[in-house]
Parts: C-alpha cells; sequence; structure tokens
C-alpha cells in the first residue's frame, strides 16, 4: 500500500504518521520527493482502513499495490534511486561506463586493461576473481589473489572497481570492492541475496539466464529487503531458441523496467552476444534505450584470453564504442 502526503506537510506530522504504522507492526518507506512524500507501507495492510487513513488531513490518496515487489516498486519511490560509487553515481541521469576483462589473468594484464580503459573513457573497471565457469575444468579465476590485482589496479588509476561473488563466505574479500556482481547464475540464489542485503555495498544483479523481470525484481527485493537499498539491475541477455548470438538482448527491458522500478539499469552487450562485432551496434541500442550504465569485457590480448575472448574488446576498440555511446548519450538527453 502506498499513502501520498500532502504537500508542506511537517517532519513532525509524518514522524507520528509512520509511529503509528509501525506500532501495527507495519515497515514504513519514506520517500521524499521534490512535491510529495510517499510513504510505502510493507507488511500486513489488510488491517488498515483506507477510508479513516483517506480522511487524515495530511494524506492525499492511498493505494493498494499488487505487485509482489514492494521496495524496488517505482509506485513506492517514484524518483530514481541514484546510487553513490565512490566519487561516482549512477542512475537519475548519472551514466557510467564499466569496462575490463572477463576474468583478472596478471598484474600486467590488469593495469594494461585498467589504464585502457580509462584512457578510453570507462569510469568503473570490472574483472573477475571468482568465475561461474560451465565448465569445472576451466579457468576458475585467479579468486583471492585476482581481487587483491584489482584492488592494485584501483589504486594506480582510482577508479572503482567491480567483482562478482559467488559464495558469501567469501565476502570479507570483498572488503574493498566498490560493486559486488551477483552473476546470472546467482540472480535466485536467495540465501546470497539475504546476505548481501545486510552489507551496505552497492550490488549489480545480473538478470538470470531464463529469468523474467518480475523475478529479476523479486530478487532486488530480497536484497532491499534485508536493508540494503544500493541495487542496480543488469540486463546482460536472455537464452532463447536463436542460437546465432550467445544469448538474446532483450532491450525492451531497459524501458519496461524503467517503469517498473526506480532502480538504475545497466546493460551487458558482451554476454548477452557473445561476439565482437555486435558489442558495438547493441551497445549503441542500450544507450538509446536508456540505460544508466553498459558494461563491457576489454582485453589487452583478447586471443589469448582465459575467459570470453570472442567477445572481448580490445582497448582500442573499446575507445571507438564509447565514442559513439557518448554521441548517443547526447541525443537521448536532449
Ligand atoms: C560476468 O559478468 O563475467 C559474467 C559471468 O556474467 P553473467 O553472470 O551475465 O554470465
Ligand atoms: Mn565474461
Amino acid at each position: 500500500m502506498i499513502a501520498v502526503l500532502k504537500q508542506g506537510v511537517s517532519k513532525k506530522q509524518i514522524e507520528n504518521l509512520c509511529h503509528w504504522f509501525r506500532e501495527q507492526g507495519i515497515d514504513v518507506h519514506i520517500s521524499e520527493g521534490e512535491y510529495y512524500t510517499v510513504l510505502g507501507l510493507i507488511g500486513d495492510t489488510s488491517k488498515i482502513d483506507i477510508e479513516l487513513l483517506e480522511d487524515l488531513d495530511i494524506v492525499e490518496s492511498v493505494k493498494r499495490i499488487s505487485d509482489p515487489f514492494k521496495s524496488a516498486n517505482r509506485k513506492f519511490h517514484p524518483e530514481d534511486s541514484v546510487i553513490e560509487v565512490g566519487d561516482l553515481k549512477i542512475g537519475g541521469g548519472n551514466f557510467q561506463l564499466i569496462a575490463g576483462p572477463c576474468s583478472v589473468e596478471s598484474q600486467e594484464q590488469i593495469l594494461e586493461v585498467a589504464e585502457g580503459v580509462k584512457a578510453a573513457g570507462a569510469s568503473i573497471l570490472r574483472g573477475g576473481a571468482f568465475k561461474p565457469r560451465t565448465s569445472p575444468y576451466d579457468f576458475q579465476g585467479l579468486k583471492a589473489d585476482g581481487i587483491e590485482l584489482l584492488l592494485i589496479a584501483k589504486e594506480k588509476t582510482g577508479m572503482p572497481i567491480i567483482t562478482e561473488i559467488m559464495n558469501a563466505n567469501h565476502l570479507p574479500l570483498f572488503e574493498h570492492v566498490d560493486i559486488i556482481q551477483v552473476g546470472a547464475r546467482n540472480m535466485q540464489n536467495f540465501e546470497l541475496l539475504k546476505e548481501l542485503g545486510r552489507t551496505n555495498k552497492p550490488i549489480l544483479l545480473k538478470r538470470g539466464l531464463a529469468s523474467t523481470l518480475k523475478e529479476l525484481l523479486m530478487s532486488a527485493e530480497y536484497i532491499m529487503a534485508g536493508g540494503n537499498e544500493r541495487v542496480i539491475l543488469c540486463e546482460r541477455g536472455i537464452r532463447t531458441f536463436e542460437t546465432y548470438t550467445r544469448n538474446t538482448l532483450d532491450l525492451s527491458a531497459v524501458p519496461m523496467l524503467r517503469e517498473l522500478t526506480h532502480l538504475p539499469i545497466v546493460v551487458d552487450p558482451s554476454h548477452a552476444t557473445g561476439m565482437v562485432r555486435l558489442v558495438k551496434p547493441m551497445a549503441m541500442a542500450a544507450a538509446a534505450a536508456g540505460a544508466d550504465g553498459i558494461m563491457i569485457e576489454v582485453h589487452n590480448n583478447p586471443s589469448k584470453a582465459l575467459c570470453d575472448g570472442p567477445q572481448s574488446l580490445t582497448p582500442e576498440q573499446f575507445k571507438d564504442v564509447a565514442q559513439k555511446i557518448r554521441k548517443i548519450l547526447e541525443v537521448v538527453r536532449e
């Protein structure tokens, strides 16, 4: 349920009303917009007398929300969420370009890629340390050493870093990581999501290989219900009957999610297509569709990459894509 309050309501009046809800075991989510304050009521709201609430002189309107996702719902929080990552912001008109290798392989590799993508305009460095691989015989990532190398690259370039977590027991290793990624394969690892809900780190939550947008939002809800509201959603392609591309990029997810949620939305054209030559057109399309960020895999020597070489751009190719994205953003912002 949401209660929209009248303009000019005082802090004290809001506090009193929230106190009254909380006394009835209802959690209140306050969203203060430029004009209106919206109270999102979470819990068993069936006992609340809507007419009584509507009659209060500080209440403008009351509406029941049937969507199963509450905290992530735009109806609860009409304004875009802006998530701070170090000195950067993502969401609400703040766009960020995330780039880096699929996996961290060595100090030279991550430093060379980090310098390259930074010079080309990326603002956040990605790199997998714990890799979810389909085969147990494939390279599984450098694990804790990989995170150490990312931290060296962060120190040298000043770029915030994002890397994937697969097991909540590894959380202490992520202390200095700026954004924690939950990969497509773990989107419904609810125990992991609950643990991340107890942290205060920004979480980039990737859409599962065969997950609906509602399921993605319900997974975001798991993190938010634990108190961590700093969730960024990521469309990375879904599995369809098409086999020419690695996945099918569902770009309509961007405007659809924009309607449904206030959370920032990032698109990953690398995993969505699996092919270098498709990354540029899909990255441009993602920017045109209104994404708040784009995440692209870049490697200094793609043919030798230990993971996802066929979809990895060289820093030079990335520079060209970054320029095109900037041009598209100018048009989108007009
Ligand atoms: C990744 O970003 O490296 C990754 C494994 O992506 P996904 O979870 O989307 O497959
Ligand atoms: Mn990858």
